[in-house]
């Protein structure tokens, strides 16, 4: 089905129904402007994906949120949408050189001195992010020394021990679905000093991974879409966005809309790709040429039973190699249907993309059967998505700049507007940068910005 191609003309065109366009239609919407929401996909959420297994809902993308996450929370409520903590009691494995070990808190267990680096390097990151204004991650004291080595050469600088080094990059590359090689490590401390910090980054209780959506949390984009109602357009790829005198002119495969003001709500390896005329300012181009997102695959598997709570396993393990990167219990609320997920992430996750669907699952059962036993190689299901490969994402969780961007250009970079045309997406949020929460931040200062413009 498809809109015939004619003119229209609103206030706001918003380029993409993710979470963080839907929202800054929403608001905008709600003062009482007149807005249309382009989006290329043929269904809203964008990274979010809800999909439902039997009696269950089980989310492809986004699925967490954290209890500092005010704005996700807020809209929760309003939604009147179900949550749930997600499930973490007992040990976690931590699968080193080979072999699989158990552990309890945060800190793995290692040898004596290995465990002290990696309390030490805990240390130095929290301290490091806490020296980053994430108004201004580009103008900080440390700044340009940060921005020209990545996380992986601060690591070899900084940390002896191999294993220490291997394991601060499986957190942190899960975290950012990135390699230590390819992200500058200013924006590492900028992540983390807008996540919080690095242990809220990563943990499950009082972190970012604590709550689930009961029904998926895609429910949130499907929320402000009904909302939005005829506004919302899906199945209209954008492809040129042109300003002429006072409107701007949005071209996409079936029509062109004219609007006061545009929001792009892409991440920056789309915006890239959308006809900008006049040409973005360099430091916003160079922003977007050079922030990738990175490569992760989700594998969800399903259990007749949570085998591996009965051993006082808590589903969470970390690894310093293989197919996958970590796991988590990702049973349903009422533990009925029990769940494993895996994160394949950076190289591991696009060599395994290359594989023929049967070898790549095999390897991961395999990997699972090292850490959970035999059982974990025989799920009833196994599904996953790899990101990097949807068209409409070109990867997740997140874009992150690359050395030598964010000290460069700073604040301009992330979302100053440029004339008529505004920037939303969790890639231009300052506080949870690359989470839902920092979509709907980004949705809120771009909407707050057209408003104005529109007074
Ligand atoms: C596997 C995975 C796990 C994640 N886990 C979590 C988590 O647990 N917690 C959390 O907070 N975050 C998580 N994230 C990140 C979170 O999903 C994103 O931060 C958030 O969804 C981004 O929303 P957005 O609106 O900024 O971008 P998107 O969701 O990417 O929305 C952009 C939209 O624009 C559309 N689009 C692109 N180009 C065009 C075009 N030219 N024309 C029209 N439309 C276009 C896209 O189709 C898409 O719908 C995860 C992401 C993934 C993929």
């Amino acid at each position: 089905m498809g809109y015939p191609a004619h003119v229209d003309e609103v206030d706001v065109v918003v380029v993409g129904a993710g979470l963080s366009g839907l929202a800054a239609a929403d608001h905008l919407a709600r003062a009482g402007a007149s807005v249309r929401v382009l989006e290329a996909r043929d269904r809203v959420g964008g990274r979010l994906l809800s999909e439902r297994i039997g009696k269950t809902t089980f989310d492809l993308g986004g699925q967490w949120i954290g209890p500092h996450q005010r704005r996700v929370w807020a809209l929760t409520r309003e939604l009147g949408l179900e949550t749930f903590d997600t499930f973490h009691h007992g040990d976690k494995l931590l699968w080193l050189e080979g072999t699989a070990r158990r552990y309890t808190g945060t800190i793995p267990s290692l040898d004596p001195l290995s465990l002290v680096e990696l309390q030490v390097v805990l240390m130095r990151l929290e301290a490091m992010q806490k020296r980053v204004d994430p108004r201004r991650p580009g103008e900080g004291p440390d700044a340009a020394a940060l921005d020209a080595i990545t996380l992986d050469g601060w690591l070899r600088a900084n940390v002896r021990s191999a294993a220490v080094r291997e394991l601060t990059e499986a957190a942190m590359r899960v975290v950012l679905g990135v390699d230590a090689r390819e992200v500058s490590m200013l924006a590492v401390a900028f992540y983390a000093r807008a996540g919080e910090g690095v242990h809220k980054l990563i943990e499950v209780e009082g972190g970012a991974q604590q709550t689930r959506f009961r029904d998926g949390a895609q429910r949130l984009a499907y929320g402000l879409a009904e909302r939005l109602g005829d506004a919302v357009r899906p199945g209209r790829p954008v492809r040129a966005v042109t300003v002429r005198g006072e409107r701007v002119h949005v071209r996409d495969d079936l029509g062109e809309t004219r609007a006061r003001r545009v929001i792009l709500a892409v991440p920056p390896v789309l915006a890239r790709r959308l006809e900008i005329t006049p040409e973005l300012p360099p430091a916003r181009r160079r922003w977007i040429d050079r922030s990738p997102t990175g490569a992760t695959t989700k594998h969800l598997l399903l259990y007749e039973h949570a085998f591996w709570r009965d051993q006082g396993l808590s589903g969470e393990a970390v690894c310093d190699d293989g197919p996958f990167a970590v796991t988590f219990d990702n049973s349903s609320a009422d533990g009925s249907q029990a769940a494993l997920l895996a994160f394949s992430v950076g190289q591991p996750a696009r060599e395994l993309g290359e594989l023929p669907a049967a070898e790549r699952q095999r390897r991961v059962r395999e990997r699972l059967a090292g850490l959970f036993g035999a059982r974990a190689a025989e799920p009833i299901a196994h599904l996953e998505r790899d990101w990097a490969k949807e068209p409409w994402s070109r990867g997740c969780p997140v874009g992150l700049p690359a050395t030598g961007v964010l000290s460069a250009h700073g604040e301009s970079g992330l979302s100053a507007p440029h004339g008529p045309c505004h920037f939303a997406g969790t890639e231009t949020a300052r506080e949870h940068y690359g989470f839902l929460e920092g979509a709907l931040e980004a949705a809120e200062r771009a909407a707050t910005e057209v408003a104005r413009a529109l007074e």
